[in-house]
């Protein structure tokens, strides 16, 4: 089961959700990415 988060607003989306509308119930952004997934840190110097 995914989870995915709103690109825009940060809320918390249920992949169920989306299968009903593919769209934030919260701010109707299509934008989402998944917060599982670890987002590497690049130490720029
Ligand atoms: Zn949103």
């Amino acid at each position: 089961m995914a989870e995915y988060k709103c690109f825009k607003c940060g809320n918390e989306i249920k992949s169920e959700d989306l299968k009903k509308r593919f769209k934030c119930p919260h701010c109707d952004s299509k934008i989402f990415f998944k917060p599982r997934r670890k987002v590497k840190v690049v130490k720029a110097e």
